[in-house]
């Protein structure tokens, strides 16, 4: 059994039921229960005060810039912001959480009952949002040495006390290629907020997947088993292909699926068992005594809801409607903020969103991907790009040769017509400075004129 996309016998008579639980660091300044600085790369153990590195005694305090990026990532995935909520101690030990317990939420957490609407190759889908709930990080462990007698573990608690929300997803997705536009969606949403940079490198965005699998038509979901810590795009595609092929093959051998924690090994590209659920862990949640009761006021809320910026799919819609484009370019040009925002900028001053679109998803990104730039960072403004394109329009340059310039525009930082004067490149479309240019061609060239006038058959052009 390898790794590979699954087999469309086994997807005709079994459905893959797939629910995400995906934890976002958010981008505050500081810890979400004391003053220290979130940083990645600090050298280890200077990020922390007594509460961070869980000292007896010590006490949190909820950071306020924290809550409001929560709210804002659960208002944009369209959930209900309770009121009222409560944060809860989630008691397990580990080397690298220093207190002894995880600060989360539980029975009242801060959102719920939302939505994410994904693109299919059918059309939209709605998967839903069970709920958002925030929660701190652990620190981190660093193993070290090959050898027995030489080996180390390592405790980094600069993490430990780094604000997260997990976002947890119905089981509402249906197959490995709708988790991953989930999670791009949710990727995409975080980053248009400013919620989080969501660098999967650094562990900003992490994702357990729970998937099953079902006889098609069956009336019940089968027994799930839990991915976790899938850490990039790729791997968690790879991981639920396995997994389900897996369990299929399991159930058609007369097996049956256990629920189980799974890990995913990268080098082999296979699911093992990690623990079961007898083994699974009784967290013993308790509301945390520490920390008084979350309240959302109406008015804080609103507030929040007023500096939200226009999110991925609404962008798409505007673009389409007001650009005239088609869905899949409009979807191309809002994958970061950066492109939709060059593309706008160029549209403008090109007068022509189509055509603008049509060179930003072609040319431009080719030379920006042959040159590993981001958009942002690209050498050829918005605005020259627009110009480009407004050239084009106007007749004043034609496609191909713009095609010709706009590498050149891309070497030089140069716009369009700074280059084509210098390159005397500058296409003539009006016929008066035409016709005289004619007109001198011919009085400079009076014997050549005599031949074409005696030749019997009139010249074609060729
Ligand atoms: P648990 O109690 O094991 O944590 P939850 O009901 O809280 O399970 O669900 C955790 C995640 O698993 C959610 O994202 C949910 O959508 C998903 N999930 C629940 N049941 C199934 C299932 N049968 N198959 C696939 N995913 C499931
Ligand atoms: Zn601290
Ligand atoms: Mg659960």
């Amino acid at each position: 059994m390898s790794a590979t996309a699954l087999a469309e016998n086994v997807l005709a008579k079994y459905e893959p039921v797939i629910g995400l639980e995906v934890h976002v660091q958010l981008a505050t300044k500081t810890k979400i229960f004391c003053s220290c600085a979130v940083e990645f790369g600090a050298p280890p153990n200077t990020l922390v005060c007594p509460v961070c590195l869980g000292l007896p005694g010590a006490l949190p305090v909820l950071s306020r810039q924290a809550v409001e990026l929560a709210i804002s990532a659960a208002l944009a995935l369209r959930c209900h912001i309770n009121p009222f909520s409560r944060f809860a101690r989630k008691n397990y030990f580990y080397p690298d959480l220093p207190k002894g317990y995880q600060i989360s939420q539980y029975d009242q957490p801060l959102a719920e009952h939302g939505a994410v609407n994904i693109l299919t190759p059918s059309g939209h889908k709605r998967i839903g949002v069970t709920r958002v709930h925030m929660e701190d990080d652990a620190g981190k462990s660093i193993h070290d040495g090959f050898k027995d007698s030489d080996r180390y573990t390592y405790v980094d608690l600069n993490r430990s006390g780094t604000p997260l929300i997990e976002i947890v997803s119905e089981p509402d997705m249906r197959s490995p290629d709708e988790a991953y536009s989930y999670l791009t969606e949710i990727k995409q949403m975080m980053q248009y907020l400013g919620v989080s940079d969501c660098d999967m490198e650094k562990g900003q965005l992490r994702c357990d997947a729970n998937v099953s699998v079902r006889l098609r038509g069956a009336p019940k979901f089968g027994t799930k088993a839990e991915v976790k810590n899938l850490n990039s795009f790729r791997f968690l595609k790879m991981a639920l292909e396995y997994e389900i092929e897996r369990q299929v093959e399991l159930i058609e051998s007369g097996g049956k699926v256990v629920q189980e924690t799974r890990l995913y090994n990268v080098e082999t590209g296979k699911t093992v068992g990690m623990r079961s659920k007898e083994q699974a862990h009784d967290y013993r949640y308790f509301p945390e005594p520490d920390l008084v009761p979350l309240r959302v006021s109406e008015h804080w809320l609103h507030e929040i809801q007023s500096r939200l910026p226009e999110l991925p799919a609404g962008r798409r819609e505007r673009f389409v409607r007001q650009y005239g484009l088609r869905e899949y370019d409009a979807e191309v040009l809002t994958l970061t903020r950066a492109t939709g925002d060059y593309f706008e900028t160029a549209a403008k001053v090109s007068g022509d969103g189509k055509t603008t679109a049509n060179w930003v998803i072609g040319d431009l990104m080719g030379l920006l991907k042959a040159a590993g730039i981001d958009i942002a960072q690209s050498p050829i403004p918005a605005a020259h790009l627009g110009e480009l394109v407004a050239l084009i329009g106007k007749g004043e340059l034609s496609g191909k040769l713009a095609k010709e310039i706009l590498p050149r525009m891309f070497e030089t930082g140069d716009s369009p017509s700074a280059i084509m004067d210098r390159e005397g490149l500058r296409q003539i479309s009006d016929t008066a400075s035409l016709e005289k240019i004619i007109a001198d061609v011919l009085a400079a060239n009076p014997k050549q004129v005599e031949q074409l006038r005696a030749a019997k058959q009139p010249c074609s052009a060729s």
